[in-house]
This record gives structure tokens, C-alpha cells and sequence, in this order.
């Protein structure tokens, strides 16, 4: 075994918080060949992205925040979006990463050729790279809902990650298509501006209150001149999330559970009062089986009097409104579509192609399957952030993020010190552990019967149906048994 360290050429796909993250921490680590290709012509992610009224970070930003840069400047428990986007771009420009970054430049195109990886974007070929991280996000390519007439609409209609900041709401007869947390979010920010509110549900959700206070000039002042209490703070949160929510879903811990159920429930009976609109809001599958909505004021925004829940079916979009299958026009100004995201598309429609001329298309063509959601055999030095069956409950993103990138950057450094060439998960460890995988599965609230974006095209859970405690050990250290290094 040498012990000559070996120079990596870097390839990280997507600026956003994780990959920012990962272009730090690998130069932390001393690699110093290290590009990042943007597809977009900003950093950001999910934050440039997202720009909709009311649009904040359900998970308290001392907790959703990367562990090298803790922010004692946060206005709110749960900041606003805008203040997230600020917070990436000043890490990022702190830490002098922006000049890797390669904007308008979409990878179309990865093939493992001779030991390493040729990458190719809508710029042309880039050449070739000895590692590929992808950080491509979670929740990006938007979905268009399939209701005949949506071209025929005469006003303003756009989806809420695409929202167009020329629109005035003001005064205008507004509809929301979709009742996640985007549309809770935007319910209670805009209900009080437009002249008619139309929040057309599908599906109801539970929510879970949650105050979302600013801090004080006191607090602040505190968490500035005392970093320790920011630690402290994350620790507690994280435990709350971490110990607390996410062993509650994944059935571990069924007094939370208990509890969390019942907090949903109560927040119902006595945040609605006419008992009509409480049964139409009432959903009829278990609290958490879609992801739970937090939110301490969508019930309030949504028995405003300018406000009205739509429950019948949508019929088709014209271009005076939407007609529903009663036959009522709900005639709108502007048509906001809230209807979410497809979480399975990974990285397509990039063609990967990996060792031996496996297509990832067609190793993933029944299903995205990996392994330690990091990796997936024949894909050597190909790390996932965000992979298949990645923990995406309620937690903060950027935690698991960062646990990942650290489980990869292990591997790497076999890449690195031991002269190896090419690490790949043996296929019968991957084949274990999505075994283990679909054997825990009927555990977790997300399999007990509801239609969510936790559920894959083939009605298969796509979360990590274990503790947080259990992904916490698994992503620090690798079985190294279970990979083939070449
Ligand atoms: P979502 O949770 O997937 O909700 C999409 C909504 O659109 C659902 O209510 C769905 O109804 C409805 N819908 C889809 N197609 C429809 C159609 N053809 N006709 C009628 N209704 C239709 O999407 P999201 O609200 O954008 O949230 C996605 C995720 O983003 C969240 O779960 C969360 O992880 C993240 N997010 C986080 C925050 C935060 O504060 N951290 C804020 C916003 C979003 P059905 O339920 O019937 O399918």
C-alpha cells in the first residue's frame, strides 16, 4: 500500500447549500483541484430558487445551518427565505469558494472512461475528473399539474418556485392549487393583501403549530457574545428533530409519536370552528404519513372572510378561472400552482454512465436504488449527496448533507492516500442493505397510506426508514468490507 498522497481532480454538480458546503469542506481537506458546475447563474439552490411570499424555513435556523459557520444574526427562530439565501452567500463568500464555481454550465453528460470521469455540460466537454460529487438537490424540478385547460388561463399563472416577482397580488382574485407547505406558507402571507383568496385542496393536511418569534436585540446580542449558547441551542433543537421527530416517524418512538398526534389533532379542533370547514380540513390517513406541515397561522388565514377553501375537483383550468365539477367558475386574476416537486428525478435527464458502460438510467430503471444513500455499485467515485433514501423527514438538510459529504470524503481519502483507483459499494452490500431497507419500511408513518413525495413511482417509501442515531453511525465510518477498492 503506498502511502504517497494522490493528486483528485474534483467535479461537484450544483451550487447550492450542499454543494457550497462541499466546495469548503474539500479545501478544508487540503483538495485543491476542485470545480463546482451551476446549471443556473447564481449559487443557491432551493433559496434562489423559491422566492414566494412567506416562503421560510420550517426547521429553526440554529439547527438548519452548516456546523463550521454558526449565525448569531438570525431575525427569527425559523428565518425567511431570503435571509437563508444570504446566509449560504456570505459563507460562501467568506470562505473565497465562488471563483470554482462554474455558472450556466448543466451537466448533460458523465461517463467513467478509463478510471475517471468525463463530464460534458450545454458548454461542451469539460474534461475529465477522478471524483464527482453531486449536490443536486432535492426538490427542484417543479411539477406541472395534468388538468386540461392550464394553457387556455387568461391571467398570470406560474408555479411557486418559479414565481413571478412582477405580479401584484394586491387587490386581485387569487387561487392556490395545492395544500403542502408551500401553500400554507403563502396562504398566510398573501390572504390579507388579495381581494378573493381560492386555496383549491385535493388532499387536506395535519399541521403542527409552531410560534415563530423573532429573536430580540437582547438574544442576538447573547448568541453574539456567546458562541457557546449556539451550540447548546443547536444540540437541543437537533435533539427535538433528530431524537425526538425523526424516531417518531420511523416508529421508534411511539409516546412522541403519541404525542405529536395529538398536538395535530387538538390544533385542528380548536384552530377551526366552523365544523363544516374542520371536516373538510380534516385529513382521514395518520399525522406525519405526508410531510407535516408546521405552521402557526394557516388555519386563521384560511377562515378569513375573503378566503375559501375548495374541496370539489378541478376540472379544468379556462380563461376566466377554474372550473370546478360542480360546475362553478372560480374566476381568478392569477393562478398560483403549489403543486409541488418530483423528488425521483435525481439527476436526470443527465446520462450517467458508469463502469463498463451501465447506463445509470437503466441500473435505476425499476427503481433508485444506492447504497448508504451515498454511493451505488458500478458508479466508482461517484458520491451522492442526497441520494437514494436519503433521511428527509423533518430534519435539517444541511446536517444530513454534511454527514454525507463526510462518509464520502472517508472514501475519498482511500482515493487519496491509499492509491486506489476506483471505490465502489460491492452490488450484494447494496443488495443487503436495501433489503434491510424495504424490511424497515412498513415501520415508518410514511407507508401507512397516504400519496406523498416520500413515496417513489412505484408506491415504494423513499426515506431513511431508521433513527437519526442510526444515520449518524453509519455515515461516520465506512464498512470498508463492503466495497470494492481497486
Ligand atoms: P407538496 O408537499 O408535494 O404538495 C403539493 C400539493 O399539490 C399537494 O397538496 C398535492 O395534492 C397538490 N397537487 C399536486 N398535483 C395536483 C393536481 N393535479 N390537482 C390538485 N392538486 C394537486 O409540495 P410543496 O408544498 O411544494 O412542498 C414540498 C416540500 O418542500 C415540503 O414537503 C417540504 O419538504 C419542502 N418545503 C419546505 C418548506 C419549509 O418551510 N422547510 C417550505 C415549503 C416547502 P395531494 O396531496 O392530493 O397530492
Amino acid at each position: 500500500m503506498s502511502t504517497t498522497a494522490r493528486h483528485l481532480r474534483i467535479a461537484v454538480i450544483g451550487a447550492g447549500a450542499s454543494g457550497i458546503m462541499a466546495l469548503i469542506k474539500l479545501r478544508e481537506a487540503g483538495y485543491d483541484d476542485v470545480v463546482a458546475f451551476e446549471k443556473a447563474g447564481d449559487l443557491g439552490g432551493t433559496w434562489r430558487d423559491n422566492r414566494y411570499p412567506g416562503l421560510t424555513c420550517d426547521v429553526p435556523s440554529l439547527a438548519y445551518r452548516y456546523s463550521f459557520a454558526p449565525n448569531p444574526n438570525w431575525s427569527r427562530v425559523c428565518a425567511p427565505g431570503p435571509e437563508i439565501l444570504a446566509y449560504v452567500r456570505g459563507v460562501a463568500e467568506r470562505h473565497g469558494v465562488e471563483g470554482q464555481i462554474r455558472y450556466d454550465s448543466e451537466v448533460v453528460r458523465a461517463e467513467f472512461s478509463g478510471g475517471r470521469w468525463e463530464i460534458e455540460t450545454v458548454q461542451g466537454a469539460q474534461g475529465a475528473f477522478d471524483v464527482v460529487i453531486t449536490a443536486t438537490g432535492v426538490l427542484h424540478h417543479p411539477v406541472y399539474p395534468d388538468i386540461p385547460g392550464l394553457a387556455d388561463f387568461a391571467g398570470d399563472c406560474f408555479h411557486t418556485s418559479r414565481w413571478d416577482q412582477s405580479v401584484s397580488l394586491a387587490g386581485k382574485r387569487v387561487g392556490v392549487i395545492g395544500t403542502g407547505s408551500t401553500a400554507t406558507q403563502i396562504t398566510a402571507a398573501v390572504v390579507d393583501e388579495v381581494a378573493h383568496y381560492s386555496l383549491f385542496q385535493r388532499t387536506p393536511q395535519w399541521i403542527m403549530p409552531a410560534p415563530n418569534p423573532e429573536y430580540t436585540e437582547d438574544q442576538t446580542a447573547e448568541f453574539q457574545a456567546r458562541p457557546e449558547l449556539l451550540e447548546t441551542e443547536y444540540k437541543r433543537l437537533n435533539d427535538q428533530q433528530g431524537v425526538g421527530f425523526a424516531d417518531a416517524v420511523v416508529g421508534e418512538s411511539p409516546e412522541m409519536y403519541a404525542k405529536i398526534d395529538a398536538f395535530c389533532r387538538q390544533n385542528l379542533a380548536t384552530g377551526v370552528r366552523d365544523p363544516e370547514l374542520r371536516r373538510k380540513l380534516t385529513p382521514d390517513y395518520k399525522v406525519g404519513c405526508k410531510r407535516l406541515i408546521i405552521s402557526e397561522n394557516f388555519y386563521e388565514a384560511i377562515q378569513k372572510p375573503n378566503a375559501e377553501l375548495v374541496t370539489e375537483t378541478i376540472q379544468r383550468i379556462e380563461a376566466g378561472g377554474v372550473r370546478t365539477a360542480d360546475g362553478r367558475l372560480h374566476e381568478l386574476d392569477v393562478l398560483v400552482l403549489a403543486t409541488g416537486f418530483n423528488t425521483h428525478q435525481f439527476f436526470r435527464p443527465m446520462t450517467v454512465t458508469g463502469r463498463g458502460g451501465v447506463a445509470l438510467a437503466d441500473a435505476w430503471a425499476e427503481r433508485n436504488e444506492g447504497y448508504m444513500c451515498v454511493v451505488t455499485p458500478d458508479f466508482p467515485n461517484w458520491f451522492m449527496i442526497g441520494g437514494p433514501n436519503s433521511p428527509i423527514g423533518n430534519f435539517s438538510w444541511l446536517v444530513t448533507a454534511e454527514n454525507q459529504l463526510g462518509y464520502a470524503m472517508k472514501l475519498m481519502d482511500r482515493l487519496r492516500s491509499d492509491n486506489a483507483r476506483e471505490i465502489a459499494p460491492k452490488p450484494e452490500a447494496a443488495r443487503a442493505f436495501n433489503e434491510a431497507l424495504i424490511a424497515k419500511l412498513p415501520d415508518t408513518v410514511w407507508a401507512s397510506g397516504c400519496k406523498s413525495w416520500y413515496i417513489d413511482g412505484q408506491g415504494r417509501v423513499a426515506s431513511w426508514p431508521w433513527t437519526y442515531e442510526t444515520f449518524l453511525k453509519d455515515m461516520a465510518e465506512p464498512v470498508l468490507e463492503d466495497f470494492e477498492i481497486a
